[in-house]
């Protein structure tokens, strides 16, 4: 049928599955479903209404010890893992990519249902993300290699790759299978083998991919995913004698708590992805319009839940009163409600502890005299939804401008020199992305030399795939994640040297 003015009909948007019951809700140990060693559940509940989803298995130490011993003989010299040739490890990267198409709509329900971000977001952009990731990875398979190298002519010498081992991971509940997949991608393509602790908050994606690992036919203990808390199982692969390389997103005093048991332990690798307080430069010369739609779908995507959440905005004071202005109208027609509706566009905060940290920011933001422009408070009684806050006026030594908010919350702050709004701009103890917006192209380079951050966006903002590093400067973390260089994280080089002899 057409459209009413003759062209193609409007795609249909997806509607969430129908889940009745969860299917997945064990440990996952050696492609088997486990109950914990000390026999305790944990609850996983639903955001948006507060009920109880399903109780999982709780692992802590003990299961994490069985987890790393199965990833430990999978991986071990002469395992059907180690032995298998580099493309079939790049096919069961795929096979496993099309699985979650397959599954995708149950996937993404269940991602909403755990999280409360809005269906349609989890159905295109977790789930595009995740699948654009393995597959990115399992083309790298069979073309991670070393070189030879020439050295004196009386030797041959040349490098290999080869895996780290038993790699250790550490995620959070933002985004909990595109995190799960940034973590094994790179290191199964690396011929590596993972230990994955999910967020407590958001368990039940990770474990149907637990089934689907298994489906697609990774060898036992290639992937073991250990649900429970972060002082007991995410400690105790931390401080593992038995692996070696921790990868972690979260926040930064964790990361410190990581790197710490990790240098106490066995000195494992570490990569850590941590906070941001993200800063955009919008300069007199910008596309308006783009500027306040980039950088509000910084501030606001995902309820603001994103290291790269775009939570300080400078803007050049010629332009300052019509872009607040247009940030507030922009923002009225955010849609709040149930993330299932696929009308609804923003969500629930995750927790009752989230919620209270964003709402104390918020009523220090009027305290310390930010002008508070759009939202600032709750929507509903008792539920966990907080409507778009927007402040300007801000000021560089208020908390709203140094602490990261991880909710929907924008702070605008004026600026006169480009000079000044870089050196604001750089002063933070994080450095995890920033962006800038502009028609100058010189400008454009120059403020991207300047700028402190892993990434810099220039007119446009979470603009992130799998083909490009991502990371953090400063104490926004160490090392990089996606693209060609997340392999170095995962690969030891080995050098061989051989004494020719001289008979020639
Ligand atoms: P968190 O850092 O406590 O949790 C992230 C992960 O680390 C979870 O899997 C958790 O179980 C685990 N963990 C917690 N304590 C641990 C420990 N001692 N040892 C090992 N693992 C541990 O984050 P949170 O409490 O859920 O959120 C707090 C703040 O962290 C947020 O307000 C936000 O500022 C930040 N955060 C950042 C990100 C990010 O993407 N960078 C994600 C989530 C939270």
């Amino acid at each position: 049928e057409n459209g009413a003015c003759g062209g193609a009909p409007a795609p249909a948007l997806p509607r969430p599955a129908d889940v009745q019951g969860i299917a997945h809700t064990k440990i996952f140990i050696d492609n088997e479903w486990r109950t914990s060693c000390a026999g305790r559940t944990f609850p996983t509940l639903n955001p948006a209404t507060g009920v109880k989803i399903c109780d999982v298995q709780e692992a802590d130490e003990e299961d994490v010890d069985k987890a790393v011993e199965a990833a430990k003989a999978a991986v071990q010299r002469g395992s059907p893992w180690r032995r298998m040739d580099a493309s079939s490890r790049g096919r069961l990267l795929h096979k496993l990519a099309d699985l979650i198409e397959r599954d995708r709509l149950l996937l993404a329900t269940l991602e909403t249902l755990d999280t409360g971000k809005p269906f349609l977001q989890s159905f295109f952009i977790d789930m595009d993300g995740s699948i654009k990731t393995l597959r990115y990875y399992a083309g790298w398979t069979d073309k991670i290699h070393g070189k030879s190298l020439p050295v004196d002519e009386s030797f041959m010498c040349l490098t290999k790759h080869e895996p780290v081992g038993v790699c250790g991971a550490i995620i959070p509940w933002n985004f909990p299978l595109l995190m799960f997949m940034w973590k094994i991608a790179p290191a199964l393509s690396c011929g590596n083998t993972v230990v994955i602790k999910p967020a407590e908050q958001t368990p039940l994606t990770a474990l149907h991919i637990g089934s689907l690992i298994k489906e697609a036919g990774f060898p036992p203990g290639v992937v073991n995913i250990v649900p429970g808390f972060g002082t007991t199982a995410g400690a105790a692969i931390a401080g593992h004698m038995g692996i070696d390389k921790v990868a972690f997103t979260g926040s930064t005093e964790v990361g410190q708590l990581i790197k710490e048991a990790a240098a106490k332990s066995n000195l494992k690798r570490v990569t850590l992805e941590l906070g941001g307080k993200n800063p955009c430069i919008v300069f007199a010369d910008c596309d308006l319009q783009l500027a306040v739609e980039e950088t509000q779908k910084g501030a606001f995507y995902n309820q603001g839940q994103c290291c790269t959440a775009a939570s300080r905005v400078f803007v050049e004071e010629s332009i300052h009163e019509e872009f607040v202005r247009c940030s507030i109208e922009k923002a009225k027609k955010i849609v709040i409600g149930d993330p299932l509706d696929p009308q609804t566009s923003q969500g629930p905060q995750i927790d009752r502890q989230q919620f209270d940290k964003i709402m104390d920011l918020i009523e220090s933001g009027k305290k310390e005299g930010a002008r508070l422009e759009y939202g600032g408070v709750a929507v509903g009684e008792k539920s966990l939804f907080i409507q778009p806050t927007i402040f300007s006026g801000v000021k560089d030594h208020m908390r709203i401008a140094k602490e990261e908010i991880f909710g929907p919350v924008q702070c605008i702050f004026s600026f006169k020199t480009q000079q000044e709004a870089i050196e604001r701009a750089n002063c933070s103890q994080y450095g995890l992305v920033s962006a800038a917006f502009t028609t100058s192209l010189d400008r454009a380079l120059s403020v991207s030399a300047a700028l402190e951050t892993g990434t810099v966006w220039i007119n446009c903002y979470n603009a992130l795939h799998a083909q490009t590093p991502f990371g953090g400067y400063k104490m926004s973390g160490n090392g990089r994640e996606l693209g060609e260089y997340a392999l170095a994280e995962y690969s030891e080089v080995k050098t061989v040297t051989i004494k020719l002899s001289e008979t020639m």
